[in-house]
């Protein structure tokens, strides 16, 4: 496929077209077509990205700020630039509309300039001495070291450049791994560093097995910080890793998103707006709202309106400019949306519609809503991550928070109410890093995102995003 880059790791500021583990296909998930062999680094090449993001390193945290500054918005100037092609690209290996790839283009660059220029504003402090001896105490922020980053499939631009974003701005350097499905985005958002003039080593990408690779790098004693985003299971693999050495770490592993319902909130708008918040990137998506709570007195209109909205969707090839949603990633994913429906049912759930798989090439899978759906059923605990909603109804508000908060998971979480008082208090009451009233936009560049409980540890985004990539240094000056 012409419009798809030939896969290639990038090391030490070159490309390489072959790695000492092998390759793996790239496949259209739309279409199960080949799209080209990813290239994938053994101990070898994870050897030489280490040692050239230390190298990197020592290059990068001595340029100033505003140096900084420059090099990371001349490459957003190209991501911006490029974004029509990018958008194909990323469309290809991940199915989403063409729409959606580009906004995630645009919006990656929006992200790594905010972060940028919170890189000049990285302030310490001068702190007042107890003693006259002392002339001062600065306070000083400095860049962590060589970070190794790993980024899912789910958002194949946005979730690299996040970290990217907040690594090179802090000073730091950094290998990137992103998801093997998806490595395309990734290339060309590191092509657009190299174009800008990023000194070599300062970025590198590599692809292979995910736990052979997380293994070497956060064990090697070049790497001082290491970011996730992805599942629980492993989120909390890779934090015992990074325990034994006593790395920095920030996870960010998904979530269950609660959505409550206030029964004065205006059934049909709130509807209508699930509906795209639900089936964007196919529900794959870790603050898609999933676990809709109703007040039972709007019930039977909210549900009537989400169905039809979920059945008027129009399912397809990204690349066809009327698809509204596409496949799933993987095969592997629609055999899980397959299960849980399966076992809801099988629990006593209403199937509202879909529940299917379509029929053809590629990993379609119908918009799903399930209904009054019991409490013991794995699409109630387990994060769908794919195109299924559940909607059920409640009474008494406390047993819906109760509800809302039942789960491990505490990413984000969304209320619609038009009652002021009610916004602040059940609000507060929620356990997520995220709450969104009367909308879903949580996810912007200047504001921290991250979960409580088990969905994660620290925030990426705004100025908490960029202070992940920095420690605090305290220098002390006494006259001589
Ligand atoms: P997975 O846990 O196998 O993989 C998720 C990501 O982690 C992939 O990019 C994979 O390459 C990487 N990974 C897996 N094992 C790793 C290891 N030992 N070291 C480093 N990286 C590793 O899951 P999946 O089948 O791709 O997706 C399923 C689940 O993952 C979803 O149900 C969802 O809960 C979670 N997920 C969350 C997010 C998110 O944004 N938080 C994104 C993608 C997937």
């Amino acid at each position: 496929m012409s419009d798809y880059p030939a896969p290639a790791l990038y090391i030490d500021g070159r490309w390489l077209d072959s790695g000492s583990a092998g390759s793996l296909p790239v496949v259209n998930p739309a279409d199960e077509s080949v799209l080209g062999m990813l290239p994938l680094a053994g101990d070898a090449e994870l050897d030489l990205a280490a040692a050239a993001a230390r190298r990197g390193f020592e290059t990068w945290k001595r340029e100033p700020a505003h140096a900084r500054w420059e090099t990371i918005t001349r490459a957003t100037r190209l991501l911006r630039e490029r974004a029509g092609a990018i958008a194909r690209v990323m469309t290809l290996e991940q199915g989403k509309p063409l729409a959606e790839s580009r906004r995630e283009v645009l919006l990656s660059a929006d992200i790594i300039d905010f972060l940028a220029e919170e890189g000049k504003r990285a302030y310490g402090r001068l702190v007042p001495p107890r003693s006259a001896a002392i002339l001062a105490q600065a306070v000083t922020r400095v860049p962590v070291g060589p970070a190794a980053l790993f980024t899912p499939w789910n958002f194949p631009m946005n979730l690299p450049a996040r970290k990217i974003g907040a690594a090179l701005a802090a000073g730091c350097s950094a290998i990137l791994k992103p998801a093997e499905d998806t490595p395309g985005s990734a290339i060309e958002l590191v092509r657009a560093f190299h174009d800008a003039g990023l000194p070599p080593g300062v970025l590198n990408l590599i692809c292979g097995d995910p736990a052979q690779v997380s293994a070497c790098l956060i064990a090697h004693p070049a790497i001082r910080k290491v970011s996730f985003t992805g599942s629980i299971p492993v989120g909390k693999h890779l934090g015992e890793l990074c325990a034994r050495g006593v790395k920095r770490y920030t996870a960010e592993l998904g979530g269950h998103a609660p959505v409550l319902v206030m029964a004065d909130a205006d059934a049909q708008q709130v509807a209508k707006l699930s509906v795209s918040a639900k089936f964007r990137n196919a529900g794959q998506v870790c603050a898609s709202p999933t676990r809709f709570l109703v007040h039972r007195s709007l019930f039977r209109l909210f549900v009537d309106t989400f169905v039809a909205g979920a059945r008027a969707l129009r399912v397809g090839n990204g690349l066809a400019p009327e698809s509204e949603m596409g496949p799933l990633v993987h095969a592997r994913r629609l055999a899980e949306m397959e299960t849980l429906v399966e076992d809801a049912l099988a629990c006593g759930a209403t199937l509202a519609c879909g529940g299917r798989r379509l029929p053809g090439a590629g990993f379609f899978f119908a918009p799903t809503v399930l209904t009054d759906v019991p409490d013991q059923a794995r699409v109630l605990r387990e994060e769908p991550f794919g195109p299924i909603a559940v909607v059920n109804a409640w009474d008494d508000l406390d047993a819906a928070v109760a509800q809302a908060n039942a789960l491990p998971y505490g990413l984000s979480a969304y209320l619609f109410t038009r009652d002021l008082a009610l916004a602040h208090t059940v609000s507060a009451r929620l356990e997520a890093g995220m709450v969104g009233v009367n909308h879903y936009g949580v996810s912007q560049p200047e504001t921290p995102f991250g979960g409580v409980k088990e969905s994660g540890y620290g925030s990426e985004s705004g100025q908490e995003g960029l202070a992940a990539y920095l420690d605090t240094k305290l220098i002390s000056f006494a006259n001589p």
